[in-house]
């Protein structure tokens, strides 16, 4: 599979997948394990010999170190020796249990045995009893598995899953193919060391180096504020509350998730103050014109109920679940979905509790974080390239010139850093670099509530709709405010909704 059938996983999924495809046998990604399984490089590609002498070039390290270098921002002043460290990372390896004595152990090449001339008769020889155990075992042993480190990373931001073929799951390559593939290359060095890099050597690496703001400095983009370009066809926002203000930001999404930042707007007064509330709900009614004079409402707009709760319980309330949704940001990559919910909690409007009164969406906020990054690091094209026609990669992120340094450096204001407890046993965790990330905070909800308006499913018809609804006017029907699937309610006191996806 190739490293765009892995991004398409995503919105089919609903998994986030943070990866890059380095060459054909090998892939940068952050994944759960069931993930990996389904984009680890189907191992039966390399069985044709003439295509692995094929592929030695695409092999070249050099071409490697390059793509890698490019992934990791920042890191092109550093020597190119440094890759091997990248890579190496803190060696993460897929430990599994014995069937016969349960010892835990990773799979290598070296401890596989059949007799010679019959591959068919392979098996694996467990590292503590040394008793042979048959690949039937194979599902129920990478059920029971575990990633554990085996070495220590010089960049504690950088995690090295390394997985081979051994592991390839029930029904792809199995241990009699790759012993069936060594015999095979045996007594060619060369074919013996693209054996090696293709069928064992898969390597997985994973980043949260931010980038650097001032790289995005450089990349703005000019159009004016409040303008939303050709290819942005949706608008949600993200609204993050503080003590003394509310702050959002407004972003345009396209196909593929392309998308453009806005409008950037501080509404003083914090969740106190009534006139803050009113800015918001002048914000909800606000159109945005489109690069072809259509006029765009807000699809959804999703606030944060982290710093108080209750107050924006009961304002979501007041002006209804279809074009707002409340979020709460939860830690962690384990999840099944970037966004679940909503959940019914109650609200006090009025001094009156309401059971089930407001709805909340839980968002992992550590995916899109991840996700935001990684679409950040996408290549571009040159400039006049651009002016000759050649699109952006699907993700990539368009910043207005008018993005001042403070709003970009908020927006790469977290890292992602290896915590090792007590025991040892990693985890990864998002850490600011910066006090302040209003900026990222408020993109992680803007690209909840564009999951929550079902972007990540929408079929192409859907998007060729929403193509049609923001083409260029015709005279008789023009001025209607174009509103993206799903219509978001005018009158915002009408609580029932069509807001089910
Ligand atoms: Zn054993």
């Amino acid at each position: 599979m190739s490293a765009d059938t892995a991004t398409q996983l995503n919105p089919t999924e609903g998994h986030i997948l943070a990866g890059v495809q380095i060459d054909q046998h090998r892939f940068l990604a952050r994944v759960k394990l069931p993930q990996l399984f389904q984009i680890a490089p189907d191992p039966r590609d390399t069985e044709d010999k003439r295509k692995l002498a094929a592929s030695k070039d695409a092999q070249d390290l050099r071409e490697i170190r390059l793509k890698v270098q490019r992934l990791f921002d920042g890191a092109k002043a550093k020597d190119v020796g440094s890759y091997a460290e990248y890579v190496a990372g803190d060696q993460r390896r897929y430990f599994v249990p014995c069937p016969l004595c349960g010892h835990m152990q990773w799979l290598r090449f070296e401890r596989l045995r059949w007799e010679k001339g019959q591959p068919e008769t392979a098996a694996y020889l467990c590292e503590d009893c040394e008793k042979p155990f048959g690949e039937h075992h194979k599902a129920a042993l990478l059920g029971a598995g575990e990633w554990r480190a085996t070495g220590t990373s010089r960049d504690p931001r950088t995690i090295g899953f390394h997985l081979s073929a051994l592991y390839s799951r029930p029904g792809w390559k199995s241990w009699a193919d790759i012993a069936r593939d060594k015999e095979m290359v045996a007594g060619s060095d060369e074919a013996e060391r693209v054996f090696r890099n293709t069928v064992l050597g898969e390597t997985w690496v994973e980043t949260g180096d931010a980038p650097d703001w001032q790289r995005l400095a450089d990349r703005r983009e000019d159009w004016a504020a409040g303008i939303v370009r050709a290819g942005g066809l949706f608008l949600t926002a993200g609204a993050d509350v503080q003590k003394d203000r509310i702050e959002v930001d407004v972003w345009a999404w396209g196909r593929g998730l392309e998308s453009w930042l806005v409008e950037h707007i501080v509404i003083d007064g914090g969740p106190g103050s009534v006139t803050c509330w009113q800015g918001l709900n002048e914000l909800l009614g606000r159109t945005w014109p489109h690069a072809n004079g259509q006029p765009l409402t807000i699809a959804r707009l999703a606030i944060d109920t982290g710093y108080e709760t209750p107050a924006v319980y009961a304002w979501a309330r007041q002006v209804g679940f279809a074009q707002v949704a409340p979020v709460k940001g939860v830690e962690g990559f384990n999840r099944a979905s970037p966004v679940t919910g909503p959940t019914f909690v109650d609200a006090t409007v009025g001094g009156k509790r309401l059971r089930r009164g407001a709805r909340l969406w839980t968002v992992a906020a550590s995916t899109f974080k991840a996700e935001t990054y990684r679409f950040l690091r996408l290549d571009r094209p040159a400039a006049e390239d651009v002016v000759g026609g050649a699109s952006f990669a699907p993700g990539t992120v368009h910043l207005p010139r008018w993005a001042e340094s403070e709003w970009l450096k908020q927006f790469v204001a977290e890292q992602l850093v290896t915590v090792r407890n007590k025991r040892g046993f990693a985890r990864l965790e998002w850490q600011k670099l910066r006090e302040r990330n209003e900026a990222l905070d408020c993109r992680v909800y803007a690209r909840a509530a564009a999951w929550i308006a079902g972007a990540d499913r929408w079929s192409d018809a859907q998007w060729r709709e929403l193509e049609r609804q923001v083409a260029a006017p015709d005279h008789e029907e023009q001025a209607a405010p174009v509103h993206a699937v799903p219509r978001p309610v005018t009158r915002r006191r009408t609580v029932q909704s069509s807001y089910m996806r």
